[in-house]
C-alpha cells in the first residue's frame, strides 16, 4: 500500500516537473547602444520533444551554440522559431538558425519588406493564432506600434506575455516612425496586454517584469508626458523634429538622436490626426 502510494506520488511529481512552464532565456550576444545588452530570446522545451524559440537573435556563434547545448539538455527538436517582428535584432539570424535546423518552421506576422530581408521560407502568424508547445499553447497577440508587423506571445496558463519590444525595464521604446511605427497603435496595444491581466512579462530587451500592471500604466504614463513635452515645445515656437527633440531630450547620446527624432515624429503625427490638439499650435511643414 505504502509502496503504491509512493509510487504514485512520484509519478504526481514528475508529471508535475514536465508540464512547468518554464521558458529558457538565451542571450543573443548583440549589446549596442541601440539594444543595450542585447536581446533575450527565450526557448520553450516541451516533454513531448519539441521546442519553441522565441525570437531569432542576429546568428551569433555564441547565441547558436546556446540553442544547439539546450535542446541537446532537454532532448527536444527545434520546432519553430517565432519571430516577434521583423527588426533585425529579433530577425536576422533565422537563416543561421534554419542552416543548423532545417525542420524547424519560422513564422511571423507578415510584412513583406522586411520579411524578404531574411533568407527563410517564413510561415504567416496571425492575431488569435494558437501554436502549440507539447500540451501547451502561446496564443498570438497582433500588438502593432513599434512596428506594423509586431506580435506578442500570451501563455494563458501562466498569464506570462512574451513582449517582444513593447516595454524595456527602466527604458523607453522607440516608435520608429519612418519605419511604419505608429504611436497611436503602439498606446492601443499596451492597453491590450493590461486588459489580460498579466503576470509575468519577458520582454526582448532587459530583465523580466513581474510587476506588468505597474509598468505598463507607467508606459503609458511616461508616453502622455511625453506627448505634453512636444506641445510644449510646439508652444514655445520649436517648428522642426530636431528642435523639438533637442528640446526634449536634452544631454541625449548622440548615437540615440536619430531614434529620439523618430519618437518625436511619432508624436507629431498622433497630435496631427488627434486634430485638436495640432489646431491649437496652428499648422506647418514637418521637417
Ligand atoms: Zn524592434
Amino acid at each position: 500500500m505504502c509502496g503504491h502510494n509512493t509510487t504514485l506520488a512520484r509519478r504526481v511529481r514528475a508529471h508535475h516537473l514536465c508540464t512547468v512552464f518554464a521558458p529558457i532565456l538565451l542571450d543573443a550576444h548583440n549589446p549596442s547602444p541601440m539594444t543595450r545588452s542585447g536581446n533575450n530570446t527565450y526557448l520553450i522545451a516541451s516533454d513531448d520533444g519539441t521546442a519553441v524559440l522565441v525570437d531569432a537573435g542576429v546568428g551569433h556563434p555564441q547565441h547558436l551554440s546556446a540553442i544547439d547545448a539546450q535542446l541537446s539538455a532537454t532532448g527536444c527538436r527545434l520546432d519553430h522559431v517565432l519571430v516577434t517582428h521583423g527588426h533585425a535584432d529579433h530577425a536576422a539570424g533565422a537563416a543561421a538558425i534554419a542552416a543548423n535546423h532545417p525542420s524547424a518552421i519560422f513564422a511571423k506576422h507578415p510584412c513583406p519588406e522586411e520579411d524578404a530581408r531574411y533568407d527563410v521560407a517564413w510561415r504567416a502568424i496571425s492575431d488569435g493564432q494558437s501554436i502549440s508547445i507539447g500540451e501547451d499553447a502561446l496564443t498570438v497577440l497582433h500588438t502593432p506600434g513599434h512596428s506594423p508587423d509586431h506580435v506578442a506571445l500570451w501563455h494563458q496558463a501562466t498569464a506570462t506575455i512574451f513582449t517582444g519590444d513593447l516595454v524595456i525595464l527602466g527604458g523607453s521604446v522607440m516608435i520608429h516612425w519612418t519605419r511604419g511605427g505608429d504611436l497611436a497603435q503602439y498606446l492601443a496595444s499596451l492597453e491590450r496586454l493590461l486588459t489580460l491581466q498579466p503576470r509575468v512579462l519577458l520582454p526582448a530587451h532587459g530583465p523580466r517584469i513581474d510587476d506588468p500592471t505597474a509598468v505598463l500604466n507607467g508606459y503609458l504614463e511616461h508616453r502622455r508626458m511625453r506627448e505634453r513635452q512636444v506641445m510644449d515645445a510646439l508652444r514655445a515656437g520649436h517648428r522642426t523634429v530636431q528642435a523639438i527633440a533637442e528640446s526634449i531630450y536634452d544631454g541625449l547620446e548622440p548615437a540615440l538622436l536619430p531614434a529620439a527624432r523618430e519618437n518625436v515624429r511619432a508624436h507629431l503625427e498622433k497630435l496631427k490626426r488627434d486634430g485638436a490638439a495640432f489646431e491649437a499650435v496652428g499648422s506647418w511643414t514637418l521637417s
